[in-house]
């Protein structure tokens, strides 16, 4: 039923000019084109048109964030999972995976490391590790805020129950990374074994929001099975959580897993799923992923250049880099690493941009 589907050239019939013009003029004016009009703008712009869409994100985001972009320092704290999602490299099925967890001095050590480099946010994340269970995250989380009074603390750790959430919050994180990976159930389940359920992700988004983080959504674009529906289905979840970061990357394979040899998903396609979500959340924190600039060498720049304004270098011990293999050859060294902020530094000063060394709250908590 989920046929693997190249929505470039599924939906290639082009749009007039005029009708463009008019989803853009909707968009800007804080007006959400409706299903066909997002069919529309994903399916159907030329190459042209592909590009003003691009530019014009960029320019919205520089009107709202100017030429600055947010780094996080990103620490992978484990890659034991005891999820099986179809799609991950560290699915708890996959023996060909390396494990690894980290412990708080380590990340501790991390943390030092990247606020020595200038960084101000730190994002802990980590397949679903048992002993790395609720207590020890709320104990790592004390120890970070302790050292780092004011620093912005994510977790990217998965499905934890409400009480959980509200332990590691009141422990001191700020913000909560938990993609709902697609909205479409009967997408969802092709992604992910019976037993995880796509529902209870979102539940818990809600949750994270009323407990006061900050929360990021967000998809792998080109997953096996995923349509124009169902990142029309996306959008539509995007616009009624309002989520304050949006990360979206493109599915590539991951050795060992059921789908290790399924096509990765497009940059073209991604970069224009990033723009039209700036357009639709102007105050958004929109990261150009580690994922695009994998596939693409220069799928950084062009990520910030349709409207991204966050990346996120690595920050782990260098000899984990390799081990947190969600999928394969992911991009760690170079500008990828905490430690090249300065070769980073330099490849946005050549698209007229800067690394901005602030916390980058979302606009709604930014006095907060
Ligand atoms: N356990 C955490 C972190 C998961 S890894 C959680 O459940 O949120 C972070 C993100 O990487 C996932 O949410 C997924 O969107 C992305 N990811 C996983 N496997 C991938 C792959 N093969 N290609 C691209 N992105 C992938």
């Amino acid at each position: 039923m989920y046929l693997c589907v190249n929505f470039m050239a599924d939906c290639s019939k082009n749009i007039s000019e005029n009708v463009f013009s008019s989803l853009l003029e909707m968009l800007l004016s804080g007006e959400s084109p409706g299903r066909e009009g997002w069919r529309l703008l994903l399916g159907a712009p030329d190459s042209g048109q592909d590009r003003r869409l691009r530019s014009l994100a960029a320019e919205v985001a520089r009107g709202r964030w100017g030429r600055g972009v947010w780094i996080r320092g990103l620490v992978e704290i484990s890659s034991f999972c005891h999820n099986n999602c179809y799609y991950c490299g560290l699915r708890r099925s996959n023996r060909q995976a390396s494990r690894y967890r980290l412990s708080v001095e380590e990340i501790l050590e991390c943390c030092r490391k990247g606020d020595r480099l200038g960084f101000s946010t730190f994002v802990f994340q980590g397949g679903e590790d048992d002993v790395q269970d609720d207590e020890w995250m709320e104990g790592m989380v004390h120890a970070v805020r302790a050292e780092f009074p004011r620093h912005a603390i994510t977790l990217s750790v998965g499905e934890r129950g409400e009480e959980a959430y509200r332990r590691f919050r009141k422990a001191g994180a700020d913000r909560y990374l938990l993609r709902h990976e697609t909205r479409n159930d009967g997408h969802y389940a092709h992604l992910h074994p019976s037993g995880m359920s796509g529902l209870h992700r979102r539940e818990c988004l809600y949750t994270l929001k009323d407990l006061g983080y900050q929360v990021g959504a967000g998809m792998m674009i080109g997953t096996p099975g995923q349509t124009v529906d169902c990142l029309l289905d996306d959008i539509a979840f995007l616009e009624e959580l309002k989520p304050e970061m949006i990360g979206m990357g493109p599915f590539i394979p991951a050795a060992g897993t059921p789908f290790a040899n399924f096509p990765a998903g497009s940059v073209a396609m991604t970069l224009r799923m990033i723009a039209l979500m700036r357009l639709r959340f102007p105050d958004a924190l929109i990261p150009a992923t580690t994922a695009l600039a994998t596939l693409d060498d220069g799928g950084r720049g062009a990520g910030i250049l349709s409207g991204a304004n966050v990346v996120m270098p690595n920050l782990s011990p260098s000899p984990v880099r390799e081990k947190y293999g969600i999928y394969d050859r992911k991009a760690c060294r170079g500008c990828e690493a905490a430690e090249g902020i300065h070769r980073l530094e330099q490849d946005l000063r050549r698209i007229g941009y800067h690394i901005s060394y602030g916390r980058g709250d979302a606009m709604s908590h930014a006095a907060k």
